[in-house]
């Protein structure tokens, strides 16, 4: 099985002209985080189906901001961790709820938002679904359009599972930081996957240690081709 990076297509090249000014509507702050140096935050840990309206604090967490008090940081993890699944790291910078904002214009079967956001028209969803990949979980976004015939734009919730191998890492940078949860390190020049770390169970995810790579499988590769969906690149990430 083959291992492959979902990549948009490079910039000016793209046949769709939409647009959108988006955002999840709640965040941790980044983290002014006193074990790595500098700060952390990079908002690619995201769950657009966990709603935090109900929490006291949801009004905080509406905003952006580089917390300086590890404590503070620490206690507003531990309010949302409940609402997440159970070993999420919760990363400084950790997004959630659906998207919200605006957009116009069409809309290629599958783009990225940003590296991390995989948005899919629903007619794409269905036919993916209808094709048996595993672990399409989608979540309705909150997009207003002003036009006739807007698309349903939805964004898959990709599960974090699978780590880049240590053997492309910088020395001393394997573990998360044992304060913030965070890894510091940008994404290696020739990545390799981990291959014991790979989930046999989902067709695509994205890596617990560089949570903006979004992994696809040669199988959701392969659909994606046969499907003729047009805008999407992919670099293979070979395991070892
Ligand atoms: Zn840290």
């Amino acid at each position: 099985m083959k291992f492959y990076k979902l990549d948009s297509v490079p910039y000016g090249t793209s046949r769709y002209k939409g647009e959108y000014s988006a955002e999840h509507p709640w965040g941790l702050p980044g983290l002014q985080c006193p074990t790595c140096v500098g700060s952390v935050g990079d908002m690619s840990e995201v769950y657009p189906d966990v709603d935090l309206s109900g929490l006291p604090e949801a009004k905080q967490l509406e905003k952006a901001w580089l917390e300086e008090d590890l404590e503070r940081f620490k206690r507003l993890r531990e309010i949302v961790r409940p609402l997440v699944p159970p070993g999420a790291p919760l990363a400084p910078g950790s997004q959630f709820g659906p998207l919200v904002g605006s957009a116009r214009g069409n809309f290629a079967q599958i783009s990225l938002l940003d590296p991390w956001a995989v948005i899919l028209r629903r007619d794409a969803l269905e036919q993916l679904q209808a094709e048996g990949l595993r672990g399409l979980k989608a979540c309705r976004t909150g997009l207003r359009f002003r036009q006739r015939n807007a698309p349903e734009l939805m964004e898959l919730y990709v599960e974090m599972h699978g780590l880049l191998h240590p053997d492309c890492l910088p020395p001393g940078k394997v573990s998360p930081c044992g304060t913030c949860g965070g890894y510091a390190f940008s994404l290696p020049k020739q990545p390799l996957l981990d291959r014991a770390s790979l989930p046999e169970h989902l067709d695509v995810f994205r890596l617990r240690n560089f949570t903006s790579v979004i992994v696809l499988t040669e199988r959701f590769a392969d659909t994606l081709r046969r499907l003729g969906f047009e805008e999407f690149s992919l670099r293979e990430l070979p395991p070892r």
